[in-house]
């Protein structure tokens, strides 16, 4: 059977999926793997749909020393031992630049342009592409795909995509771009068959994992999200402050002495729910925890939710659904009754039954504004998208028709 191979890369580890292509290109997830440990402990892992374990094994730290080794060896277990060669290889890329508004076929010009984009995301980009560009010289032949957090978003009113600085540094890239885009777009692809009622209205989505952010959403498409130009804006998230004032950055810089790399560690490592609380970045220890910090920076969370549900509500002149996704989003109902309860002035009744029992609709039946529980998907969005543009037709017109 036909395979596609979806590649999440970060800095430490590489995750990885195999999806099968069933006849009239529907895709069945075959297995989830990763590497970790890059150039340390490397370790691959994976399992299949039923969870049993697929591969377990280490590595010498110098057989795995970076990002692409560990595609390769993940690339060679498949190739040897599975005999799975995919037909093509979906990637996940956190910047597609001001010009992609959808995921594009990587070719040496594209992956050049791609790299254009390292200063917006110094972080992630680099970690994403490097797979990518030795794919590209090792395997030619193979198609690659590049997805992108920032696409779904693009749509947006230049209202919505501008800071208020001058023209100049807006030309260049500086942009209140957004992220999460194939979680929010996998989500508008599921609403008309979960929540028909709501395919085509204004939806507040709530992505609330490690990394969190919101995003409004009319008619299927993103028109403002709470977060900017890069990942930190917004939301607080495990170890990233969210929405903070410019000047604190200066006061760390002048007053505190510390360096652009100091500031960029501090504000991506050790700031939101680990900065504040001092317990832990992991909700559930937050939720676990007897120490009042740790309550502290779990209502923080659910008072900076309920602001900007009020800022995305006033984005579209109201709103009529509203989605929790991701780790926290699906698999919290003492959060999600908590926000819920800073919602019930725009019309949202939770149902504490349904929401305990992680029913898909959780509010009451007379709610004016539903709420539901969708799982996202984000590699099942990449295989798509990867599919897709192998062969535009019949997955195309599919694609379309579910969003
Ligand atoms: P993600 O980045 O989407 O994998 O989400 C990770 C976050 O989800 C972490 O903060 C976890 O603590 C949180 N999480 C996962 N399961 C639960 C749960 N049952 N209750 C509360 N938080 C959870």
């Amino acid at each position: 059977m036909d395979t596609i191979l979806v590649v999440n890369a970060g800095s430490s580890s590489v995750k990885f999926q195999v999806f099968g292509v069933e006849s009239g290109n529907t895709l069945k997830r075959q297995m989830r793997g990763q590497v970790d440990g890059i150039g340390t402990h490397p370790r691959l892992r994976a399992t299949g749909p039923d969870r049993a374990v697929l591969a377990d094994r280490a590595f010498a730290a110098a057989a795995v020393p970076d990002v692409p080794a560990a595609l390769a060896a993940a690339g060679n277990w498949l190739r040897e031992e599975l005999h799975i060669g995919p037909i093509a290889i979906g990637h996940r890329v956190v910047h597609g630049g001001p010009d992609h508004d959808a995921p594009v076929r990587v070719s040496a010009e594209v992956l050049q342009r791609l790299e254009r984009y390292i200063s917006l995301a110094p972080l992630h980009q680099p970690y994403n592409l490097a797979p990518i560009r030795s794919v590209l010289a090792r395997f030619p032949d193979i198609p690659q795909v590049a997805c992108f957090d920032t696409a779904f978003h693009r749509g947006h009113s230049p209202l919505a995509d501008r800071y208020a600085i001058p023209e100049k540094l807006y030309a260049e890239g500086v942009r209140r771009y957004g992220f999460h885009g194939l979680s929010y777009e996998y989500i508008a692809a599921a609403l008309p068959q979960i929540a028909p009622e709501l395919a085509g209205k204004r939806v507040i989505v709530a992505h609330l994992g490690s990394g969190a952010s919101m995003c409004a959403m009319d008619g299927g498409r993103s028109v403002e999200s709470t977060m900017g130009f890069t990942a930190l804006d917004g939301l607080p998230m495990g170890t990233r402050p969210g929405q903070l004032d410019p000047g604190v950055v200066l006061y760390l810089a002048t007053e505190k002495g510390m360096s652009p790399a100091d500031i960029q560690t501090f504000l991506y490592k050790d700031c939101g729910l680990k900065g504040l609380s001092g317990v832990s970045n992991d909700m559930r220890e937050l939720q676990d925890s007897g120490d009042a910090r740790a309550q502290f920076a779990v209502d923080y969370f659910v008072y900076r939710i309920g602001l900007n549900a009020g800022m995305l509500a006033a984005a579209m002149s109201g709103v009529d659904g509203f989605v929790f996704t991701a780790g926290i989003g699906e698999n919290s109902p003492k959060l999600r009754a908590a926000i819920a309860g800073k919602l019930a002035w725009l019309g949202v009744s939770l149902d504490a039954a349904a929401n305990a029992e992680g029913r898909s609709l959780i509010s009451r039946p007379g709610s004016p504004t539903p709420v539901y529980v969708i799982p996202t998907d984000e590699e099942l969005m990449i295989a798509r998208h990867t599919l897709a543009l192998l062969a535009p037709g019949p997955i195309r017109s599919q694609y379309e028709r579910a969003s």
